[in-house]
C-alpha cells in the first residue's frame, strides 16, 4: 500500500478517485519566429489574464465577500506592475520565448522578495508565482477553468486562488498540492471554503483515476488503501458528518449551565464573510472582530469607506446580534507593507494597538468614523487592544466622540456605539478597577495576556508546553479582572483561546467570565459542553 505524508493546511476527510491536474508546460528554449511576433503574444496573454483576474474577482465577491475577491484586485495590479512587465518584455527583447520572459519576470521578483528580512513580504513570493503562472497558463492555451467531470481527489504541484475559486466544489472532494505556503492567500481560500487540504506531497501523473484516501487531519494520503484504512476513512468522516449535525441542534439555543447560569458565546472573525459563518453555527454575537486581517496584504491603509463597508456587512450579517470591533492592533508581529513607523528591536513590547492608534490619527480616525456609521445596521461596539492605562481609553473615546460630532456636522448619521476594553497586559489586569470607570465591558485577551504576564513570546516554538494560558498566574489576573469589572457593574468576555479549551471552560465560569468567544468552528460544540456544566459543583 502507498501513502505519503504532507502537512494540513484544512482539515477533513475525502475518499474517491484521484485526479491528477496538469502541470504548465515549461516551455523554456522553444524557438520563435520574430521578437515582434512574441511580444505581441506576450501582451495579448497578459490582457487576457487580467481579464480573467477580473472575471475570477467578481465571482469570488458573490461567493466569497468582498475581501477574499480583494485578492485578484492585488494580482491584477502585479500584472500592471511596469517593472514587472518590462522584465518579461527585456527577456523576449534578448531573443527569448514569451514563457521564458514571464519565467524571468517571475524569477527576479520572487528573488526580489525572498531576499528580504520581513517574512510577511516573503509570503507575497507566492503572489508573484501564482500571476506569473496565469499568465504562462494563458499563453500555453490553458482555459484557466478547472472542469471537473466527476467528484475526486485533486491532486495539483500547486493551485492559485483562481483555479480554487473556479472549482466545482461539489467535485472537489480534498486537495493535495506541492506547493502552498501556509499564509498563502490560496491557503486561506481553502480554509474559508473548507476544503481538506494537503501540502508536501508531490503529484504522479500515473496514480489519475486511482482511489485515494485523504486524511487531511493528519496530513495524510493513501493510495488503493487497502479496505481497513478505508473504512476507517469513510468512518471518520461520516462520524465528523454526525457530528456536526448533531450539534446543530445547539445553533439556536440559548445557552444555560445545568444550574441554570446564562453564558453568552460568541464567534472571532477576521472577515466580514465569516460573520455570516458565525451566525450559520450559532454564535450570540461576535466577540472579537480582528480588523487588521482586512489590510495587512493591503498596499495601503485602508480608507474610511473600505471599513464602513466591511463593518456594516458584518453587523448586518450578524442581524442584531451585537459585533465587537477591535481597532487596528497592527504594529508588533503584525506589521502591514504600508505602515511606516520603524520597527523596534522587540516589536512586541513596541509601538501597538491603541498605542500606535493614538500616536497615528490618520489611521485611527477613519477607523473609528468608518464603525460610528456602521453602528446604525446593527449592535455595534468598538474595543481598544493592549491599553495599559486608563489615560488611553479617556483619549480614545475623546476621539470617538469628536469623530461623531464631526459626521454629524457633515449630516452623516450615526449610530450607538458601546466601549470595550481588552485585558491583555498585566498592567491592564492590574489596574481593572480603574479601567472599569471608563470602560462599558471588557474582553479578556489572554494570548497576548499569557506572553506579557510569563514573558514568553507566544510565537516562539521552542517555547511548546512552556507557554501556558493556564499558569496560575494568567488565572490570577484573570480572576482579578473579572472580580474588578464586576464590582463596576461591568460585562467580562474572554476572547483568547483558552477561551476554547473546553478543560477551563468551568473554572473560566466558576470565575464568573460572561461570556467566552472563540473561533467559528469551535461555537456548537462550546455551547454543548457549557449546557452539560454544573457550576455549583466544587470549585476547580
Ligand atoms: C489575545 O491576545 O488574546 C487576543 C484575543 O488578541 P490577538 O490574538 O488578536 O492578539
Ligand atoms: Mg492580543
Amino acid at each position: 500500500m502507498n501513502w505519503f505524508e504532507g502537512i494540513s493546511l484544512c482539515p477533513g476527510g475525502a475518499v474517491g478517485p484521484i485526479h491528477v491536474l496538469p502541470a504548465l508546460t515549461n516551455q523554456k528554449g522553444v524557438s520563435l519566429p520574430t521578437v515582434e511576433e512574441e511580444l505581441e503574444r506576450l501582451e495579448a496573454a497578459r490582457e487576457t489574464a487580467l481579464a480573467r483576474l477580473e472575471e475570477q474577482r467578481a465571482a469570488a465577491r458573490e461567493q466569497l465577500g468582498e475581501e477574499e475577491a480583494e485578492i485578484f484586485r492585488l494580482h491584477a495590479l502585479m500584472l500592471e506592475d511596469q517593472d514587472f512587465v518590462e522584465t518579461a518584455q527585456k527577456a523576449v527583447r534578448a531573443g527569448r520565448c514569451a514563457e521564458d520572459g514571464v519565467r524571468e519576470a517571475e524569477e527576479t521578483f520572487a528573488a526580489a522578495f525572498r531576499a528580504l528580512d520581513d517574512p510577511y513580504l516573503q509570503g507575497r513570493m507566492a503572489d508573484v508565482e501564482e500571476v506569473s503562472r496565469l499568465w504562462r497558463e494563458v499563453l500555453a492555451g490553458g482555459a484557466g477553468r478547472l472542469e471537473l467531470e466527476r467528484p475526486a481527489i485533486l491532486w495539483a504541484k500547486e493551485c492559485s486562488s483562481g483555479e480554487l475559486i473556479a472549482l466545482d466544489r461539489d467535485k472537489a472532494l480534498g486537495l493535495v498540492v506541492e506547493h502552498m505556503a501556509p499564509d498563502s492567500h490560496a491557503a486561506i481560500l481553502v480554509r474559508a471554503m473548507g476544503l481538506p487540504t494537503v501540502t508536501g506531497i508531490a503529484p504522479q501523473k500515473h496514480w489519475e483515476g486511482v482511489y485515494a484516501a485523504l486524511d487531511a487531519e493528519r496530513g495524510r494520503l493513501w493510495l488503493e488503501p487497502e479496505e481497513s484504512v478505508r473504512a476507517a476513512l469513510e468512518q471518520k468522516c461520516r462520524q465528523a458528518q454526525a457530528r456536526r449535525r448533531e450539534l446543530e441542534r445547539w445553533r439556536d439555543a440559548p445557552v444555560r449551565t445545568r444550574d441554570g447560569r446564562t453564558v453568552t458565546v460568541c464567534a472571532n472573525i477576521g472577515s466580514a464573510r465569516e460573520a455570516a459563518l458565525a451566525l450559520e453555527q450559532g454564535a450570540q454575537g461576535v466577540g472579537l472582530f480582528r480588523t487588521e486581517f482586512l489590510c495587512l496584504d493591503k498596499e495601503r491603509s485602508p480608507g474610511e469607506e473600505e471599513q464602513f463597508a466591511v463593518y456594516r456587512q458584518a453587523l448586518e450579517a450578524m442581524q442584531g446580534r451585537r459585533v465587537v470591533i477591535r481597532t487596528l492592533d497592527i504594529g508588533g508581529d503584525k506589521h502591514p507593507p504600508w505602515l511606516e513607523t520603524g520597527q523596534g528591536e522587540n516589536p512586541a513590547l513596541g509601538l501597538r494597538g491603541i498605542r500606535l492608534s493614538l500616536k497615528r490619527p490618520e489611521l485611527f480616525v477613519p477607523q473609528l468614523r468608518a464603525v460610528l456609521r456602521a453602528a446604525r445596521y446593527g449592535k455595534a461596539a468598538v474595543m481598544f487592544p493592549m491599553v495599559t492605562s486608563p489615560a488611553e481609553v479617556r483619549n480614545a473615546r475623546k476621539l470617538l466622540e469628536r469623530c461623531r460630532a464631526e459626521l454629524e456636522e457633515e449630516g452623516l448619521p450615526t449610530g450607538e456605539v458601546e466601549v470595550g476594553v481588552m485585558i491583555e497586559t498585566p498592567a491592564a489586569a492590574l489596574m481593572a478597577g480603574e479601567l472599569a470607570e471608563e470602560a462599558d465591558f471588557f474582553s479578556i485577551g489572554t494570548n497576548d495576556l499569557t506572553q506579557y504576564t510569563l514573558a514568553m513570546d507566544r510565537q516562539d516554538p521552542d517555547l511548546q508546553g512552556m507557554y501556558d494560558s493556564r499558569h496560575p498566574a494568567v488565572l490570577a489576573l484573570i480572576r482579578r479582572t473579572v472580580e474588578e469589572g464586576h464590582r463596576h457593574g461591568r460585562r467580562v468576555a474572554l476572547c483568547g483561546q483558552l477561551g476554547a479549551d473546553r478543560d477551563m471552560t468551568k473554572t473560566l465560569l466558576q470565575m464568573g467570565v460572561d461570556e467566552l468567544s472563540v473561533p467559528v468552528g469551535e461555537v456548537l460544540a462550546l455551547k454543548e459542553h457549557i449546557s452539560g456544566l454544573e457550576l455549583s459543583q466544587k470549585r476547580e
